[in-house]
């Protein structure tokens, strides 16, 4: 598998600040994609257990809530391949991280319908992943003010609650909540580990 970029501070693909990688390689080819480059399982550097290791390091700083997956398309079946045995390591490490992954796939008609059933990758993502964001982006249902998401038709679904329900259930944002801070007589807007899953 080869990728296109890892993103330290990023705040816009999911809550709190994460580290993002982008992986290489996507077949859906949706019009108006935000990172055609990557439609090419070539683009980029080769991710090698030395590309592992940085991502393992950069998560041990405090600040970091959670880790995001992009693409390209973590789901073409050659990037689960790699991608399984990393997510293993990721939350083997930081269990209590929020791992986030976004997917061209949809949940339940692709990925739990039709991979699921046929490789065991698949079930080893799911095993690792808190949320997915699915479905290809429609550039007529774009808009720029969605939390987390391209497109209207995207969805942003809990992993675990699903596929205990057999049927998608929807992430919802935390609420914000108010603390004053003894030493600061103004009070200040805090998330609750929002920023957590
Ligand atoms: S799934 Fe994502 S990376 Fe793939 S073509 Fe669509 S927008 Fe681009």
């Amino acid at each position: 598998m080869n990728y296109a970029d890892i993103k330290k501070w990023d705040v816009a693909n999911g809550p709190g600040i994460r580290v993002s990688l982008f992986v290489s390689g996507c077949t859906h080819r949706c019009k108006g994609c935000f990172n055609e480059e990557a439609w090419d399982f070539e683009y980029g550097k080769p991710f090698t257990k030395e590309t592992e290791d940085i991502i393992l390091k950069e998560l041990e700083k405090s600040y970091y809530k959670g880790f995001t997956l992009l693409g390209g398309e973590p789901f073409e079946y050659s990037n689960q391949k790699v991608l399984a045995p990393f997510l293993k390591r990721v939350r083997e490490k930081f269990p209590d991280i929020s791992i986030w992954c976004y997917s061209g796939y949809l949940f339940d008609k692709e990925i739990t319908g039709k991979m699921l059933p046929k490789w065991a990758e698949t079930a080893e993502m799911l095993k690792y992943i808190d949320v997915i964001v699915d479905g290809r982006f429609v550039e007529e249902q774009k808009k720029v003010n969605l939390l987390f998401r391209g497109s209207e038709n995207q969805r942003i679904i809990e992993v675990r609650k699903s596929l205990e329900a057999g049927r998608p259930i929807l992430w919802e944002p935390p609420e914000y909540i108010h603390v004053v801070v003894d030493e600061n007589p103004h009070e200040v807007g805090v998330a609750p580990e929002i920023c957590g899953k």
